[in-house]
């Protein structure tokens, strides 16, 4: 039996999607983290003053973009007046716009802009996504909020089947290696810690193998201080794009001689 979508085991329901598509559909309708709904909805009802008199999402975010993506962006979760608010994730706040304008530059997305669902955008070998994908409170789930909604985002993993991870932040980056781990992957112990412009290669079942990228994560914090800036977003980005179109190690191209 489905368990209620209020109750903290309902996203194990992500385990039975066959598809992102059919994940996501479930995934709007979940309310296992009373905070996090609590504060996801308040924010619809205090909107900024810029945004008064818009319909706020207030439901959880799905990743977006490339369901086949070789490429994967994990962020920490969506943004009470950004994601929260258009739906859609990083669209509509400073973070978006500073990533998507990296995207763009680097030939993943189509536009430099991300405003609206309606906008146009679209996103080609690369997904956006979150380990956690509703807004918390001063952008800090707590360890249980993660962990709760760790089964939606480890079926992403296991359907996308990335072969790069661009990880934004020290958050996302425990939460993927974790995330890894659980699901089979060697993960170096004790756990490498994040930094920008880290690299790791891992090993999986299946003999799949992920290349983890670590960046700092596009909040204003990090933007507006140029502690992040657009050069070293698109560098990272970058070296995504040439890990992605290398060839698996072992497997031999075509042009290569006998
Ligand atoms: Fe559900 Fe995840 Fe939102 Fe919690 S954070 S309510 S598990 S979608």
């Amino acid at each position: 039996m489905t368990p209620s979508p209020d109750a903290p085991t309902y996203p194990l329901v992500a385990a039975t999607a066959t598809s992102v598509e059919a994940m996501d559909g479930l995934l709007v309708g979940c309310r296992a983290c009373p905070r996090l709904v609590a504060w996801r909805e308040a924010a619809a009802v205090a909107p900024r003053a810029s945004f008064r008199g818009e319909t706020y999402w207030a439901r959880p975010v799905a990743g977006f973009g490339d369901p086949d993506a070789r490429v994967l962006v994990v962020g920490l979760a969506p943004a009470a007046h950004g994601g929260n608010r258009t739906g859609r994730m990083f669209t509509g706040d400073r973070s978006g716009d500073f990533l998507i304008a990296s995207l763009h530059r680097t030939g993943f997305a189509s536009q430099p802009t991300s405003e609206r669902p309606d906008d146009g955008l679209t996103l080609t070998d690369l997904r956006l996504t979150a380990p956690v994908h509703c807004a918390p409170p001063d952008n800090a789930p707590t360890p249980t909020e993660r962990r709760t909604c760790g089964p939606w985002f480890a079926r992403e993993l296991e359907l996308v089947a990335p072969r790069v991870a661009v990880v934004l932040g020290g958050f996302a980056w425990q939460a993927l290696l974790s995330t890894l781990a659980e699901q089979g992957w060697l993960v170096p112990r004790p756990r490498p810690r994040f930094a920008h412009g880290a690299e790791l290669t891992l090993h999986g079942p299946d003999d799949r193998r992920l290349t983890v990228l670590g960046c700092f994560h596009v909040s204003q914090q990090n933007t507006f201080t140029r502690r992040l800036t657009p050069e070293m977003l698109d560098a990272v980005l970058l070296r995504a794009r040439a890990l992605a179109d290398a060839p698996p190690s072992g497997v031999r191209r075509t042009d290569d001689a006998p």
